[in-house]
């Protein structure tokens, strides 16, 4: 066990690195800490960086002072929202990997079901996870969503039970409430030796060894027998243990059923088998608080978590064609961006994993999304707070890039002879809006600055501005979302602002086809004004968003006023005509016109092509679209009915029921108008069992009887979406 922190510390900004690989790609780990908020996410997280000497001095949560918490806000919330990747070393002094360093890369997850999106994106750069229970709460409704989404991109994962020091804390009771809520082939690779006030040591079920701190702060502890008291316990757990793997590995079931000795490396090798295949999850329980059990996690994600080369290779396309993206070195480089930060000393950092080939400092690398190549100007390794410039980054490595311009949270950037996505750039429509305005004037210019900003990070957040009130709006994907966002405005680019109430963001969209006629003539002594333009329109897919085709032939409307049509047609089309929300989903011909040599300008066909849209989006049957959210709610069977019956109230369609083990999980497309305070109904409807995650799913018509009070109500309303 490696008990210097200062050993493995080289935590200082500045220093350079070669760019030969430094550590092998089979040593390395990119994991995450998933936990329900308040069961000791940021606490391990900080404990984890104390022991593999990145900070020295162990920063208490409660204090504000923890070093994942990057962003003051968090601090004051308490949750850990931001995607840092933050690494680390470590070396194990026993099992499968002795005495290799080890990297290992924590990609902190945020836990709060508005930012599913990000979760999804975190979850998809990591190979493996921790999942932090409280050892008194056991499974909570929160973690039960991470533990659920980690199941679909089939993370393999260990157990830590945290806080065993508290009152009511239960190791194998915790482990119970995961087998049977979330039903997981979980079992003990370490046995807590006493519980509350007593907890005061593991016991190592594959060791059959005993670790006893020796001081209540739990710095250094004692390698023992395990207590004469516990031993008939450690024995049974262990013959459950070994039980369990038999059925991951031939080797342990032979020796097992042969009555021989197992060697403790074999049984790793098929904790790690089983782990890799996610068909067993080993246990570890501890006091991040108290300093106990965190050694034990480290040693277990180095022996049991996947490196980046255990995973199957990804297949995506190039032009049409089959690719398979291999973690090798010496291929093109590909990776994802799972992450923009903006940095107070060096800037905007794009937060990296390789998946092939090598990065190195000076690179021009593509960006299929922009069809532009960019530039990498320098590569940084965060460790905690300070930064380490390195020369080069290999594949399964997680960096941050500083250079690219253009990068936002999603693209893939490759080698410039290479066109492949590993992500598609999907950008879904904002369902929550609300106005924002700067207290003062001085804050105008700050204000724009820092939307723009927070936009390039986050491509689910949007600005846009109103053409009739002059105000600014913020969407996104829920109210936290919102609030987050104008939290950091505050914090991180200093501005005052003012928010309107959240609304809904609905849309308009048209339903046959049409044809509009726009005209803008002007007669005023001198110059006059005549603008001109014919168009048609029809329904387009559902979030095509708008398609403007020119189909000007000879000339009727000259080559450089087809533009300014364009954004007079764009611009109608941000407030339509039913209730003023931001029309979608429609195609756009401009078939017609006409000019005049000397009176013909810009704004005047910018004109035109408004009133061409309003005309012909009259004329084609307009209708008011709603957020539709798919709702997952996970609830015991008894709750089935109730929760089936509370959906329809809301207007929900139940899309699939799934029951396994006792719990049901409900899949629902709910009206967003109908889920505001769900958190709370679905709490007391359930006695707190139940739990529930949503994202947007798609939009649809706003059923007639509830039209004209959307309308009535927006009329009255000073904010526009
Ligand atoms: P997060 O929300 O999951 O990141 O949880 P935090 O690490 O912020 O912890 C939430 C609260 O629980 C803080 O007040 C911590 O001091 C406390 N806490 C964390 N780990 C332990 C532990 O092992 N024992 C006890 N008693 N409290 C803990």
């Amino acid at each position: 066990m490696d008990l210097d922190p200062s050993a493995n510390n080289s935590a200082s900004a500045g220093n350079k690195s070669s760019s030969k690989r430094k550590t092998p790609i089979q040593h390395v780990r990119n994991i995450g800490i998933a936990a329900h908020i308040d069961a000791g996410k940021t606490t391990t997280t900080e404990r984890i960086l104390f022991y593999s000497g990145v900070v020295h001095k162990v920063g208490e949560v409660h204090e504000g002072a923890a070093t994942t918490d990057w962003m003051e806000q968090e601090r004051e919330r308490g949750i850990t929202i931001t995607s840092a990747a933050i690494s680390c070393n470590w070396t194990n002094k026993g099992g499968l990997f002795a005495n290799l360093p080890h990297t290992i890369n924590i990609i902190d997850t945020p836990g709060h079901v508005d930012f599913t999106a990000e979760v999804e994106r975190s979850l998809r750069v990591l190979d493996g996870a921790v999942a932090v229970f409280c050892g008194v709460a056991g499974v909570q409704p929160q973690s039960e969503t991470v533990w659920r989404q980690m199941d679909k991109y089939n993370i393999p994962r260990i157990v830590y039970i945290n806080k065993m020091d508290r009152t009511g804390a239960d190791y194998l009771a915790a482990l119970e409430s995961i087998r049977t809520r979330l039903g997981a082939n979980v079992h003990p690779l370490f046995l807590n030796i006493g519980s509350e006030e007593q907890f005061s040591g593991l016991i190592d079920l594959i060791e059959e060894k005993a670790y006893i701190y020796k001081d209540a702060q739990g710095m250094t502890f004692e390698v023992t027998e395990i207590p004469a008291e516990m031993k008939e316990t450690a024995e049974h757990y262990r013959t459950e243990l070994i039980e369990a793997l038999s059925d991951v590995s031939d080797k342990i079931a032979e020796l097992y059923l042969e009555g021989k000795p197992i060697e403790a490396n074999d049984l790793r090798a098929a904790v790690r088998e089983g782990t890799l295949k996610s068909s067993f999850i080993g246990a570890i329980p501890g006091s991040s608080f108290k300093n106990k059990g965190i050694q034990m996690v480290l040693d277990s994600i180095v022996d049991y978590l996947p490196s980046p080369a255990d995973l199957p290779a990804i297949e995506t396309e190039q032009d049409g064609e089959k690719v398979s993206i291999t973690a090798d070195d010496s291929h093109e480089p590909v990776g994802l961006v799972f992450k923009l930060m903006t940095d107070p000393y060096i800037g905007k950092l794009v937060f990296f994993r390789v998946y092939s080939g090598t990065i190195s400092k000076g690179m021009v690398l593509r960006n299929p999304r922009t069809r532009k190549t960019e530039r990498v100007s320098r590569l940084v390794l965060m460790k905690a707070n300070d930064r380490i410039d390195i020369e080069a980054a290999h594949a399964g490595d997680i960096c941050a890039l500083i250079g690219p311009r253009n990068a936002v949270t999603g693209d893939t950037f490759c080698g410039e002879s290479m066109d492949v996505s590993l992500e598609p750039p999907t950008f879904p429509e904002p369902v929550i809006s609300m106005s924002i305005e700067p207290k003062s004037k001085a804050d105008q210019e700050k204000l724009s600055k820092g939307l723009q900003a927070l936009s390039e990070e986050d491509p689910t957040f949007r600005v846009t501005s109103d053409q009739e009130t002059g105000q600014t709006l913020i969407s996104g994907m829920g109210e936290l979302h919102l609030d987050i966002i104008r939290d950091r405005l505050i914090r991180e680019f200093k501005v005052e602002a003012d928010v309107g109430r959240p609304q809904i963001a609905y849309r308009e969209t048209i339903t046959t086809a049409s044809e509009g006629e726009g005209k803008f003539i002007r007669q005023t002594g001198g110059h006059g004004q005549y603008g001109h333009a014919i168009i048609k329109m029809e329904p387009a897919e559902r979030g095509s968003g708008i398609v403007i085709l020119n189909e000007i032939v000879g000339g009727v409307i000259p080559k450089e006023f087809i533009k300014p049509t364009e954004e007079g047609l764009r611009e109608g089309a941000q407030n339509g005509v039913v209730a003023g929300y931001p029309v979608v989903d429609c195609c756009i011909h401009i078939v017609d016109g006409s000019f005049h040599e000397v009176d013909s300008s810009e704004l005047a066909f910018k004109m035109a092509g408004i009133f061409a849209f309003k005309e012909a989006m009259k004329q084609a049957k307009p209708i008011l679209l709603e957020p539709i959210m798919e709702v997952e709610v996970t609830t015991p069977e008894e709750y089935l009915g109730d929760v089936m019956g509370d959906i329809n109230r809301r207007r929900g369609q139940i899309q699939k029921s799934e029951t396994q083990k006792g719990v049901v999980l409900i899949t629902a497309n709910v009206p967003l108008e109908m889920m505001f305070g769900y958190a709370t109904d679905i709490r007391s409807l359930t006695k707190g069992r139940a739990s529930y995650s949503m994202k947007p799913s798609h939009f649809e018509q706003v059923p007639n009887n509830l039209l004209s009070k959307i309308v009535e109500t927006r009329s009255k309303a000073p904010a526009r979406s």
